[in-house]
């Protein structure tokens, strides 16, 4: 018998994986997760939309359905959201989603991007933009918020900012308290690698001036540790988004690579605008920009979601609050688990909703696998090929009353069965990317393997 060292890793990452502090969240903008994000919105591999495997070869008008549609089902993927799906004309189509504030729900920050392109691919206008704000999504939908944030990707910006000019004629018709409108456009190009970026702000508008300030202050904060330099341009350009704002009189500004210093990408506006031809860093250093600026608007409720594991009994960090233990494998509540500690008596994935006054938070699921099963090295046991991108063969030598199951990063169960034969395959084709585990169970023991979905 010997302990698999594998699964421990697997835990600490998985209960690690929620932050707290505004750094915390600043630090959980990963590139490895925006960049898949982009290479399926550009079409340069392809991506599975309503159960279909798809490319998403184009953004343009009136032919971009399919590209909304991820959109949609991106934002269906978070808690905490209300999608809004905006038809505006017999093309155009809005991509809404909201996330109500628990203190101020009337006070609004909006962060949008438009979705639409006059080209193929067209990978930093705009893609990077809408890339952006699913990354912000995805993190910030996990944490309670005062103040509501709206993520709003827009349609038909190319064709006059069309998309953008219904939502603003509607806000400012319903008096919506519209408290900044941060609209990106292009931002993943850095040709000569200085780092530079401009905000765009409007001239004379003291609100669209402040909040231009108050991005250049986080930009500034040394704890952020940001190694971007600003270009504050005023009078900023009105040739995007934010420009339907300013004119109803909502703040608002652009933030985006540097038109300013000439170094905007060369490939504006053809189907030479691809994924290649971005600069990474960057454009996660002005992620986490625009990251740290939401949060900070947005404003955190003080509710830690992170969950200690010892043995088989898990622990919300989170004192004096209310609990309800989650069984993530059959999503449901557990009876009569609603202390800050839970001992689980079978194995599994489990995870705590922690309410604290109009705050509930959900932690991370966590793996408990020390119950019933002893870790242990399986004769002959190979997992074949890693990386993996259709089918993964497992070979065992004495397979007879063995079963797989295939587990994710967060700690669920996508595939389970029998193995059937000494090189047993499971299709994997439909997985998305990333990192998994198989675990084989034989009698009361099992073992766990890594491997990466390509
Ligand atoms: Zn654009």
């Amino acid at each position: 018998m010997k302990q698999i060292a594998i699964t421990t890793c697997f835990l600490l990452f998985v209960i690690s994986s929620f932050g707290q502090t505004i750094t915390d969240l600043i630090n959980e903008v990963d590139l490895n997760s925006m960049t898949l994000t982009i290479r399926e919105f550009t079409g340069e591999q392809t991506t599975v939309v309503n159960g279909n495997t798809v490319t998403i070869a184009n953004r343009q008008q009136g032919n971009n359905d399919l590209a909304a549609d991820y959109l949609v089902q991106r934002f269906q993927e978070l808690n905490n959201i209300v999608i809004t799906d905006q038809a505006f004309n017999s093309n155009g189509r809005n991509v809404i989603a909201t996330q109500l504030g628990k203190t101020n729900p009337n006070d609004i920050y909006l962060v949008c991007a438009h979705y639409d392109s006059v080209a193929d691919y067209c990978a930093d206008d705009n893609a990077s933009g809408v890339t952006a704000i699913l990354e912000i999504a995805r993190i910030l939908s996990e944490q309670c918020l005062d103040n509501t944030i709206v993520y709003a990707l827009w349609d038909e910006e190319e064709i006059g900012l069309r998309g953008s000019n219904h939502y603003a004629n509607l806000a400012q018709n319903n008096g919506d308290n519209l408290l900044g409108v941060l609209n990106i456009d292009m931002m993943g190009y850095d040709g000569d690698d200085d780092d530079d970026f401009d905000i765009d702000v409007r001239q004379g508008d003291a609100a669209s001036i402040g909040m231009g300030n108050d991005i250049v202050d986080i930009l500034n904060t040394p704890a952020y540790g940001f190694t971007l330099n600003v270009n504050v341009v005023n009078p900023g350009t009105s040739g995007s988004d934010h420009a339907s704002f300013w004119n109803r009189g909502f703040p608002a500004v652009l933030v985006g690579e540097s038109w300013e210093n000439n170094d905007q990408t060369p490939f504006y506006h053809s189907s030479g605008d691809r994924f290649s031809t971005l600069d990474l860093p960057y454009f996660h250093q002005l992620t986490k920009l625009i990251m740290a600026y939401m949060v900070t608007k947005g404003g955190l409720v003080g509710v830690t979601n992170t969950v200690t594991e010892t043995g088989d009994t898990l622990t919300a960090d989170q004192a004096g609050a209310t609990y309800q233990w989650v069984n993530c494998d059959t999503d449901s509540p557990m009876a009569g688990e609603t202390n800050q500690s839970f001992t689980a008596t079978a194995d599994g994935n489990y995870a705590v909703e922690i309410t604290s006054g109009s705050c509930t938070e959900t932690s991370a699921c966590v793996n408990v696998d020390s119950l019933g099963v002893v870790e242990f090295e399986i004769d002959g046991l190979k997992v074949y090929p890693n990386p993996v991108s259709s089918t993964l063969n497992i070979d065992l030598t004495n397979y007879e009353d063995a079963r797989y199951e295939i587990i994710n990063i967060n700690g669920q169960i996508v595939s389970k069965g029998d193995i059937a034969s000494p090189t047993h395959k499971v299709n994997v084709s439909n997985m998305s990317q990333g990192v998994y585990f198989v675990k084989l169970i034989v009698d009361q023991n099992s073992a766990m393997q890594k491997f990466i979905k390509s």
